[in-house]
Protein backbone atom coordinates (compact mmCIF):
# COMPACT_ATOMS: atom_id res chain seq x y z
CA UNK A 1 0.00 0.00 0.00
CA UNK A 2 1.40 3.23 -0.76
CA UNK A 3 1.36 5.90 1.96
CA UNK A 4 -0.70 8.77 1.94
CA UNK A 5 0.67 12.36 1.62
CA UNK A 6 0.49 14.09 5.23
CA UNK A 7 0.45 17.57 6.55
CA UNK A 8 1.49 19.32 10.07
CA UNK A 9 -0.99 20.20 12.26
CA UNK A 10 -0.14 21.43 15.72
CA UNK A 11 -0.92 19.61 18.82
CA UNK A 12 0.17 18.96 22.42
CA UNK A 13 2.27 16.28 23.30
CA UNK A 14 4.09 14.95 25.75
CA UNK A 15 7.88 13.71 25.57
CA UNK A 16 8.59 11.63 28.12
CA UNK A 17 6.51 10.18 31.38
CA UNK A 18 7.64 13.02 33.37
CA UNK A 19 8.23 15.92 30.60
CA UNK A 20 5.28 18.36 30.97
CA UNK A 21 2.92 18.50 27.43
CA UNK A 22 4.45 21.15 25.07
CA UNK A 23 3.30 22.80 21.73
CA UNK A 24 4.36 20.17 19.10
CA UNK A 25 4.05 19.62 15.18
CA UNK A 26 2.43 15.96 14.48
CA UNK A 27 1.65 14.44 10.83
CA UNK A 28 -1.78 13.92 9.46
CA UNK A 29 -2.67 11.95 6.60
CA UNK A 30 -4.62 13.31 3.61
CA UNK A 31 -7.94 12.06 3.70
CA UNK A 32 -7.78 8.40 2.06
CA UNK A 33 -11.41 7.45 0.13
CA UNK A 34 -12.79 6.36 3.31
CA UNK A 35 -11.73 8.66 5.98
CA UNK A 36 -13.08 12.02 7.41
CA UNK A 37 -11.00 15.04 8.37
CA UNK A 38 -12.21 17.23 11.37
CA UNK A 39 -10.97 20.23 12.42
CA UNK A 40 -10.93 19.55 16.31
CA UNK A 41 -13.49 22.87 18.55
CA UNK A 42 -13.23 20.99 21.88
CA UNK A 43 -11.66 17.70 23.23
CA UNK A 44 -12.41 16.33 26.84
CA UNK A 45 -9.33 15.43 29.26
CA UNK A 46 -10.07 12.19 30.65
CA UNK A 47 -8.50 10.97 33.97
CA UNK A 48 -7.15 8.51 31.06
CA UNK A 49 -5.33 10.72 29.67
CA UNK A 50 -3.03 11.11 32.11
CA UNK A 51 -2.68 7.49 33.42
CA UNK A 52 -0.98 6.74 29.47
CA UNK A 53 0.55 10.05 29.21
CA UNK A 54 2.92 9.17 32.42
CA UNK A 55 2.84 5.78 31.90
CA UNK A 56 1.23 4.47 34.81
CA UNK A 57 -0.50 2.08 32.93
CA UNK A 58 3.08 0.67 31.95
CA UNK A 59 2.76 -3.17 32.64
CA UNK A 60 -0.42 -3.21 30.80
CA UNK A 61 -0.37 -0.28 27.97
CA UNK A 62 3.46 1.37 27.68
CA UNK A 63 3.31 4.53 26.43
CA UNK A 64 4.89 5.43 23.02
CA UNK A 65 6.33 8.68 22.75
CA UNK A 66 5.66 11.58 22.00
CA UNK A 67 2.15 10.95 22.78
CA UNK A 68 -0.88 13.42 21.98
CA UNK A 69 -3.35 12.48 24.25
CA UNK A 70 -7.31 12.79 23.88
CA UNK A 71 -10.17 10.48 23.16
CA UNK A 72 -12.78 12.80 23.84
CA UNK A 73 -13.03 14.73 20.82
CA UNK A 74 -15.65 17.12 18.63
CA UNK A 75 -15.03 18.78 16.11
CA UNK A 76 -16.46 19.76 12.44
CA UNK A 77 -16.06 17.84 9.21
CA UNK A 78 -13.74 19.76 6.65
CA UNK A 79 -13.23 17.33 4.14
CA UNK A 80 -14.16 13.70 3.16
CA UNK A 81 -12.52 10.89 0.59
CA UNK A 82 -14.35 10.48 -2.29
CA UNK A 83 -16.35 6.95 -0.76
CA UNK A 84 -17.53 8.35 2.04
CA UNK A 85 -20.98 8.15 2.45
CA UNK A 86 -21.90 9.15 6.36
CA UNK A 87 -20.58 12.79 6.37
CA UNK A 88 -19.93 16.19 4.51
CA UNK A 89 -18.04 19.25 5.03
CA UNK A 90 -19.71 21.71 7.48
CA UNK A 91 -21.13 18.45 9.99
CA UNK A 92 -20.25 18.03 12.96
CA UNK A 93 -18.90 15.04 14.19
CA UNK A 94 -17.37 12.75 17.33
CA UNK A 95 -14.39 10.69 18.04
CA UNK A 96 -13.68 8.38 20.80
CA UNK A 97 -11.32 6.05 22.18
CA UNK A 98 -10.91 4.07 18.79
CA UNK A 99 -10.05 5.14 15.36
CA UNK A 100 -9.86 1.53 13.61
CA UNK A 101 -10.60 -1.63 14.06
CA UNK A 102 -10.39 -5.17 11.17
CA UNK A 103 -14.06 -5.05 9.92
CA UNK A 104 -13.64 -8.41 9.56
CA UNK A 105 -12.78 -9.55 12.83
CA UNK A 106 -15.61 -11.48 14.58
CA UNK A 107 -15.65 -9.36 17.28
CA UNK A 108 -16.16 -6.26 14.74
CA UNK A 109 -18.60 -8.18 12.99
CA UNK A 110 -20.69 -8.61 15.58
CA UNK A 111 -21.07 -4.81 16.35
CA UNK A 112 -18.13 -4.99 19.37
CA UNK A 113 -15.41 -3.01 17.64
CA UNK A 114 -14.06 -2.18 21.83
CA UNK A 115 -13.46 -6.29 22.12
CA UNK A 116 -11.69 -6.10 18.83
CA UNK A 117 -7.67 -7.60 19.54
CA UNK A 118 -7.59 -5.37 16.31
CA UNK A 119 -8.72 -2.33 17.62
CA UNK A 120 -6.66 0.95 17.43
CA UNK A 121 -6.71 3.65 19.83
CA UNK A 122 -6.80 6.97 18.89
CA UNK A 123 -3.71 7.72 20.81
CA UNK A 124 -0.52 5.77 21.25
CA UNK A 125 -1.35 2.50 18.66
CA UNK A 126 0.50 1.69 15.32
CA UNK A 127 -0.35 4.06 12.95
CA UNK A 128 -1.03 2.09 9.22
CA UNK A 129 -0.91 4.62 7.45
CA UNK A 130 1.87 6.90 8.48
CA UNK A 131 3.67 4.63 10.59
CA UNK A 132 4.59 5.71 14.10
CA UNK A 133 2.13 5.79 16.42
CA UNK A 134 -1.67 7.50 16.39
CA UNK A 135 -2.22 10.82 18.21
CA UNK A 136 -4.83 11.70 20.16
CA UNK A 137 -6.71 14.81 20.34
CA UNK A 138 -4.85 17.83 21.72
CA UNK A 139 -4.58 19.29 17.99
CA UNK A 140 -6.13 21.24 15.78
CA UNK A 141 -7.04 18.08 13.57
CA UNK A 142 -7.59 14.54 13.28
CA UNK A 143 -8.27 12.15 10.01
CA UNK A 144 -10.65 9.02 10.85
CA UNK A 145 -11.99 6.36 8.89
CA UNK A 146 -16.00 7.02 8.72
CA UNK A 147 -16.76 3.49 10.40
CA UNK A 148 -15.44 5.54 13.75
CA UNK A 149 -16.87 8.82 13.58
CA UNK A 150 -19.88 9.79 15.44
CA UNK A 151 -22.49 11.62 14.34
CA UNK A 152 -22.90 14.96 16.95
CA UNK A 153 -26.34 16.10 17.84
CA UNK A 154 -26.54 19.92 16.74
CA UNK A 155 -28.67 20.51 19.57
CA UNK A 156 -26.30 20.25 22.31
CA UNK A 157 -23.10 22.72 24.21
CA UNK A 158 -20.46 21.26 22.45
CA UNK A 159 -17.98 21.89 24.88
CA UNK A 160 -19.91 19.58 27.36
CA UNK A 161 -20.72 16.93 23.90
CA UNK A 162 -16.54 16.18 24.08
CA UNK A 163 -16.47 14.04 26.87
CA UNK A 164 -19.64 12.14 26.28
CA UNK A 165 -16.83 9.95 23.76
CA UNK A 166 -15.81 8.41 26.27
CA UNK A 167 -16.73 9.46 29.87
CA UNK A 168 -20.39 8.90 28.48
CA UNK A 169 -20.16 5.84 26.48
CA UNK A 170 -18.13 4.18 28.87
CA UNK A 171 -20.59 4.83 32.11
CA UNK A 172 -23.84 4.65 29.70
CA UNK A 173 -22.47 1.11 28.37
CA UNK A 174 -22.66 -1.32 31.97
CA UNK A 175 -25.63 0.50 32.99
CA UNK A 176 -27.23 -0.53 29.40
CA UNK A 177 -26.00 -3.83 29.41
CA UNK A 178 -26.73 -4.89 33.30
CA UNK A 179 -30.55 -4.82 31.97
CA UNK A 180 -33.32 -2.54 33.00
CA UNK A 181 -32.04 -0.04 36.03
CA UNK A 182 -35.48 1.63 36.09
CA UNK A 183 -36.58 1.28 39.60
CA UNK A 184 -33.57 -0.43 41.03
CA UNK A 185 -30.61 0.90 43.54
CA UNK A 186 -28.11 2.26 41.55
CA UNK A 187 -24.51 3.29 43.52
CA UNK A 188 -22.10 5.42 41.92
CA UNK A 189 -18.31 5.43 43.52
CA UNK A 190 -16.58 8.65 42.88
CA UNK A 191 -17.94 11.73 41.74
CA UNK A 192 -15.61 12.92 38.83
CA UNK A 193 -15.74 12.95 35.00
CA UNK A 194 -16.91 9.36 34.57
CA UNK A 195 -18.98 9.48 37.59
CA UNK A 196 -20.72 12.75 37.38
CA UNK A 197 -21.95 11.02 33.31
CA UNK A 198 -22.89 7.29 35.69
CA UNK A 199 -25.04 9.96 37.62
CA UNK A 200 -27.04 11.47 34.94
CA UNK A 201 -27.62 8.67 33.03
CA UNK A 202 -28.85 6.68 36.33
CA UNK A 203 -31.13 9.04 36.75
CA UNK A 204 -32.35 9.54 33.25
CA UNK A 205 -33.21 5.34 33.36
CA UNK A 206 -35.50 5.88 35.99
CA UNK A 207 -32.70 4.13 39.09
CA UNK A 208 -32.74 5.17 42.69
CA UNK A 209 -28.86 6.71 42.18
CA UNK A 210 -26.63 6.58 45.59
CA UNK A 211 -23.06 8.66 45.07
CA UNK A 212 -20.54 7.12 47.52
CA UNK A 213 -17.94 10.12 47.60
CA UNK A 214 -14.83 10.95 49.33
CA UNK A 215 -15.49 14.75 48.80
CA UNK A 216 -18.05 16.24 51.23
CA UNK A 217 -17.72 19.35 49.50
CA UNK A 218 -19.74 17.33 46.28
CA UNK A 219 -22.59 16.64 48.38
CA UNK A 220 -24.77 19.64 47.05
CA UNK A 221 -23.37 18.53 43.39
CA UNK A 222 -24.14 15.44 43.63
CA UNK A 223 -28.11 15.93 44.50
CA UNK A 224 -28.09 18.77 41.61
CA UNK A 225 -26.51 16.04 39.30
CA UNK A 226 -29.35 13.90 39.85
CA UNK A 227 -28.73 11.39 43.00
CA UNK A 228 -31.44 10.73 45.30
CA UNK A 229 -28.76 10.25 48.01
CA UNK A 230 -25.35 10.83 48.91
CA UNK A 231 -22.81 8.80 51.23
CA UNK A 232 -19.40 10.11 52.24
CA UNK A 233 -17.21 6.61 51.61
CA UNK A 234 -15.29 7.65 54.22
CA UNK A 235 -17.88 7.63 56.87
CA UNK A 236 -18.14 4.04 58.35
CA UNK A 237 -22.00 5.12 60.25
CA UNK A 238 -22.94 6.72 56.77
CA UNK A 239 -22.03 3.34 54.85
CA UNK A 240 -22.94 0.94 57.37
CA UNK A 241 -26.70 2.12 56.65
CA UNK A 242 -26.32 0.72 53.07
CA UNK A 243 -25.15 -2.25 53.92
CA UNK A 244 -26.52 -5.16 51.19
CA UNK A 245 -28.79 -3.65 49.43
CA UNK A 246 -27.78 -2.15 45.73
CA UNK A 247 -29.07 -3.96 42.70
CA UNK A 248 -26.09 -2.61 40.62
CA UNK A 249 -22.70 -0.66 41.14
CA UNK A 250 -20.26 1.32 38.56
CA UNK A 251 -17.07 2.18 39.77
CA UNK A 252 -15.45 5.13 38.38
CA UNK A 253 -12.29 5.78 40.90
CA UNK A 254 -9.09 6.11 39.49
CA UNK A 255 -6.72 5.26 42.10
CA UNK A 256 -6.56 2.52 45.24
CA UNK A 257 -9.54 2.39 47.08
CA UNK A 258 -11.17 -0.79 49.34
CA UNK A 259 -13.67 -2.50 47.06
CA UNK A 260 -14.58 -4.65 49.50
CA UNK A 261 -16.55 -2.02 51.48
CA UNK A 262 -18.60 -1.69 48.34
CA UNK A 263 -19.14 -5.22 47.31
CA UNK A 264 -20.55 -6.11 50.71
CA UNK A 265 -23.33 -2.96 49.75
CA UNK A 266 -24.69 -5.39 46.73
CA UNK A 267 -28.37 -7.55 48.03
CA UNK A 268 -28.27 -10.66 46.78
CA UNK A 269 -26.63 -11.60 43.12
CA UNK A 270 -26.38 -7.91 43.03
CA UNK A 271 -22.97 -6.67 40.75
CA UNK A 272 -20.20 -4.39 41.03
CA UNK A 273 -18.81 -3.19 37.74
CA UNK A 274 -15.65 -1.60 37.37
CA UNK A 275 -14.82 1.11 34.95
CA UNK A 276 -12.31 2.92 36.88
CA UNK A 277 -8.62 1.70 35.94
CA UNK A 278 -6.19 2.45 38.73
CA UNK A 279 -2.61 1.50 37.67
CA UNK A 280 -2.19 -1.16 40.58
CA UNK A 281 -4.44 -4.48 41.72
CA UNK A 282 -7.23 -4.23 43.94
CA UNK A 283 -7.79 -6.77 46.13
CA UNK A 284 -10.84 -9.11 46.53
CA UNK A 285 -12.05 -10.67 49.67
CA UNK A 286 -13.57 -13.58 48.41
CA UNK A 287 -16.63 -13.93 51.36
CA UNK A 288 -17.44 -10.47 49.77
CA UNK A 289 -18.81 -12.12 46.63
CA UNK A 290 -19.63 -16.11 48.07
CA UNK A 291 -22.23 -14.47 49.78
CA UNK A 292 -25.14 -13.80 48.08
CA UNK A 293 -23.27 -14.87 44.71
CA UNK A 294 -22.81 -11.14 43.91
CA UNK A 295 -21.18 -10.37 41.14
CA UNK A 296 -17.56 -8.13 39.78
CA UNK A 297 -17.45 -7.45 36.72
CA UNK A 298 -15.34 -4.92 34.02
CA UNK A 299 -16.47 -2.66 31.41
CA UNK A 300 -14.25 -0.80 28.48
CA UNK A 301 -15.85 2.18 27.00
CA UNK A 302 -18.88 0.77 24.22
CA UNK A 303 -19.26 0.14 20.85
CA UNK A 304 -19.65 2.44 18.37
CA UNK A 305 -23.01 1.80 17.67
CA UNK A 306 -23.65 2.08 21.46
CA UNK A 307 -21.73 5.19 21.64
CA UNK A 308 -24.25 6.73 18.91
CA UNK A 309 -27.28 5.03 20.78
CA UNK A 310 -25.83 7.15 23.60
CA UNK A 311 -25.38 10.64 21.85
CA UNK A 312 -28.73 10.32 20.62
CA UNK A 313 -30.20 9.64 23.84
CA UNK A 314 -28.51 12.74 25.25
CA UNK A 315 -29.85 14.88 22.38
CA UNK A 316 -33.42 13.80 23.09
CA UNK A 317 -32.72 14.15 27.08
CA UNK A 318 -30.64 17.40 26.66
CA UNK A 319 -27.76 15.41 29.00
CA UNK A 320 -24.13 16.98 28.44
CA UNK A 321 -20.89 16.93 30.81
CA UNK A 322 -20.60 19.60 33.42
CA UNK A 323 -17.41 21.54 31.72
CA UNK A 324 -14.74 23.62 32.65
CA UNK A 325 -13.50 24.68 29.44
CA UNK A 326 -9.38 25.92 29.23
CA UNK A 327 -7.26 26.56 27.10
CA UNK A 328 -5.06 24.40 26.11
CA UNK A 329 -2.00 26.51 27.63
CA UNK A 330 -3.23 25.22 30.59
CA UNK A 331 -3.09 21.41 30.16
CA UNK A 332 -0.25 21.09 33.02
CA UNK A 333 -2.23 22.70 35.39
CA UNK A 334 -5.55 20.86 34.62
CA UNK A 335 -3.56 17.88 35.02
CA UNK A 336 -2.84 18.39 39.05
CA UNK A 337 -6.01 19.54 39.47
CA UNK A 338 -7.54 16.50 37.90
CA UNK A 339 -5.31 14.50 40.02
CA UNK A 340 -6.29 16.60 43.41
CA UNK A 341 -10.27 16.19 42.44
CA UNK A 342 -10.68 19.78 41.42
CA UNK A 343 -12.63 19.99 38.58
CA UNK A 344 -16.51 20.28 38.06
CA UNK A 345 -16.44 17.95 36.66
CA UNK A 346 -14.72 17.38 33.08
CA UNK A 347 -12.15 19.73 31.61
CA UNK A 348 -13.31 20.75 27.76
CA UNK A 349 -10.26 21.93 26.07
CA UNK A 350 -11.45 25.07 23.73
CA UNK A 351 -8.74 23.70 20.38
CA UNK A 352 -9.32 27.06 18.94
CA UNK A 353 -6.68 28.29 21.58
CA UNK A 354 -3.83 25.88 20.18
CA UNK A 355 -4.17 28.45 16.97
CA UNK A 356 -2.10 31.34 18.80
CA UNK A 357 0.28 28.66 20.49
CA UNK A 358 3.80 28.88 18.86
CA UNK A 359 5.54 25.18 17.99
CA UNK A 360 8.56 25.27 19.66
CA UNK A 361 10.26 21.76 18.58
P1 LIG B 1 -11.63 11.67 37.65
O1 LIG B 1 -12.42 12.76 37.01
O2 LIG B 1 -10.32 11.98 38.26
O3 LIG B 1 -12.60 10.97 38.73
C1 LIG B 1 -12.17 9.98 39.60
C2 LIG B 1 -12.89 10.14 40.93
O4 LIG B 1 -12.48 9.07 41.79
C3 LIG B 1 -12.50 11.40 41.70
O5 LIG B 1 -13.24 12.52 41.32
C4 LIG B 1 -12.80 11.01 43.15
O6 LIG B 1 -14.19 11.15 43.40
C5 LIG B 1 -12.49 9.51 43.15
N1 LIG B 1 -11.17 9.26 43.71
C6 LIG B 1 -9.97 9.72 43.27
N2 LIG B 1 -8.97 9.27 44.05
C7 LIG B 1 -9.55 8.49 45.00
C8 LIG B 1 -9.05 7.72 46.08
N3 LIG B 1 -7.73 7.67 46.36
N4 LIG B 1 -9.94 7.03 46.85
C9 LIG B 1 -11.26 7.06 46.58
N5 LIG B 1 -11.79 7.79 45.57
C10 LIG B 1 -10.95 8.49 44.80
O7 LIG B 1 -11.33 10.52 36.59
P2 LIG B 1 -12.21 10.01 35.35
O8 LIG B 1 -11.76 10.68 34.11
O9 LIG B 1 -13.63 10.01 35.74
O10 LIG B 1 -11.68 8.49 35.23
C11 LIG B 1 -11.88 7.60 36.30
C12 LIG B 1 -11.14 6.31 36.03
O11 LIG B 1 -11.79 5.62 34.95
C13 LIG B 1 -9.68 6.48 35.61
O12 LIG B 1 -8.91 5.44 36.19
C14 LIG B 1 -9.75 6.29 34.10
O13 LIG B 1 -8.53 5.86 33.54
C15 LIG B 1 -10.81 5.25 33.98
N6 LIG B 1 -11.48 5.17 32.69
C16 LIG B 1 -11.87 3.94 32.28
C17 LIG B 1 -12.56 3.82 31.10
C18 LIG B 1 -13.05 2.47 30.66
O14 LIG B 1 -13.32 2.27 29.49
N7 LIG B 1 -13.21 1.55 31.57
C19 LIG B 1 -12.81 4.93 30.31
C20 LIG B 1 -12.42 6.17 30.77
C21 LIG B 1 -11.74 6.29 31.97
P3 LIG B 1 -14.74 11.70 44.82
O15 LIG B 1 -14.07 13.02 45.05
O16 LIG B 1 -16.20 11.79 44.60
O17 LIG B 1 -14.37 10.67 45.86
ZN1 LIG C 1 -11.19 8.30 28.52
Amino acid sequence: MTQPKSHPVKAYSARSAVSPLAPDSIPRREPTPHDVQIEILYCGVCHSDIHYARDEWHDFLPAVYPCVPGHEIVGRVTKVGAAVTKFKPGDLAGVGCLVDADPDCPHCRAGHEHFSPTQILTYGSPDKHLGGVTFGGYSEGIVVDQRFVLRVPSNLNLAGVAPLLCAGITTYSPMRQWGDIKGKKVGVVGLGGLGHMGVKFARAFGAHVVVFTTSPGKREDALRLGAHEVVLSRSADEMAKHAGSFDFILDTVSAQHDLNAYLHMLRTTGELTLVGAPSKPLNVDAFALLIGRRRLSGSNIGSIGETQEMLDFCARHNITADVEIIPIAKINEAYERLIKGDVKYRFSIDMASLKNEPVTR
